[in-house]
């Protein structure tokens, strides 16, 4: 693991630099500590500890060992607030399958990302220290099994008060993730983006898989369907009724022909009415935007969102009280040159931990 303590005689902000801030107790450190209280002042106390990613103005970008945004990859939750979480999974596709290697992909092109947010005006590593906790243990084949060991990986994370942003693995990994955050945090609002709404019942006779985790997650009482909400939904159904199953199920959902016939803002508005002050998990399944612009996808449907209005629902989720969230779905096998559906990913998970942090500025 990488600890420094870095003095401001770099002439730039008074604030430390690198993968881990480690608070000496020298004059320089005691300053620049008080002017970190300044910042930080929400949701924790100033620790001994801080995360952030490495410092790319002093080692190039493309370098390094590919953790995400170049965080330090350690599991001390102690000093945490937000964790990045791989969950390499894809036993519960339906169709194209190697989603396992999704983590990855998006780890690597998200060194790209830097660490402020212009459109949500935040300094994403001021308000949060953030770490890359690696990936959740899963076996593969076997899906309830790997439900265990997911959920019980990410409960650990939640009950510490670490605010995980998951990296699929096909969709079906949700279901261990809401089970490990309302074990911690009680039923749940959700906020789903997808082309499809994964509540059927079941495939193949079995009842868990990508296409099964949201009706199975109403079943099991993990979320508050009264304040849930699933947007975008799109493509050839199975059946007319496979919709209404999520109405029924007492879920809101807003197809990607409702949204069009209004607006995206319109859109943003009910699912900021729906969610209210509830506690929130987010679930993005890339394939919500177009295949034209993530086409590394299991199951892509046409006639979808570009990567500009994602970004732009993602940030229009400000104030929500997020306490988990994911980003799934992501296939790089099938992307295209210039790993477009990882970068697309990486960017949604970027958004989301901006969210995280506003809420917790908000909140202070
Ligand atoms: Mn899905
Ligand atoms: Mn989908």
């Amino acid at each position: 693991m990488l600890q420094e303590t870095r003095s401001t005689s770099c002439g730039r902000n008074p604030r430390f630099y690198g993968p881990v801030r480690s608070n000496e107790k020298t004059e320089a450190g005691e300053r620049i500590l008080e002017a970190l209280q300044g910042f930080v002042g929400a949701g924790r106390q100033m620790s001994e500890t801080r995360y952030e990613p490495a410092d790319s103005f002093e080692t190039p970008r493309f370098s390094g060992v590919r953790t995400f945004m170049r965080l330090p990859n350690v599991r001390d939750l102690e000093n945490a607030d937000a964790a990045i979480v791989g969950a390499p999974f894809d036993t519960g596709a339906s169709f194209r399958a190697g989603a396992r290697f999704g983590p990855e992909s998006i780890r690597s092109i998200s060194h790209l990302l830097r660490p402020y947010n212009p459109s949500q005006s935040v300094a994403i590593f001021d308000q949060l220290s953030v770490l890359d906790y690696g990936d959740v243990p899963v076996v593969p084949g076997f899906i309830e099994e790997s439900y265990e060991t997911i959920q019980s990986g990410l409960e650990e994370i939640h009950r510490a008060g670490v605010v995980p942003i998951v990296l699929g693995g096909d969709h079906s990994i949700a279901l261990p993730e809401l089970r490990a955050a309302a074990a911690v945090h009680g039923p749940l609002a959700l906020v789903q983006f997808d082309s499809h709404a994964d509540t059927w019942d079941q495939y193949f006779g079995k009842k868990y898989n990508h296409g099964t985790i949201f009706r199975r997650a109403v079943e099991e009482g993990l979320l508050r369907a009264d304040r849930s909400i699933q947007v975008g939904m799109r493509g050839s159904l199975y059946d007319a009724g496979d919709l209404d199953a999520s109405r029924k199920l007492g879920l809101d959902l807003v197809t990607t022909d409702d949204i069009r016939k209004t607006s995206v803002s319109e859109t943003i508005e009910r699912i900021q009415e729906r969610v209210g002050d509830a506690k929130v998990y987010v679930s993005f399944d890339v394939d919500f935007v177009d295949p034209a612009y993530a086409p590394g996808t299991g199951t892509p449907e046409i006639g979808g969102f570009t990567g500009r209005e994602a970004q732009e629902f993602l940030r229009g989720l400000a104030g929500l009280q997020i306490r988990g969230c994911d980003v799934v779905e992501v296939y790089p096998q099938y992307d295209g040159p210039g790993q477009i559906t990882a970068l697309l990913a990486a960017n949604v998970a970027f958004e989301l931990l901006g969210l995280v942090a506003v809420s917790t500025r908000s909140n202070g």
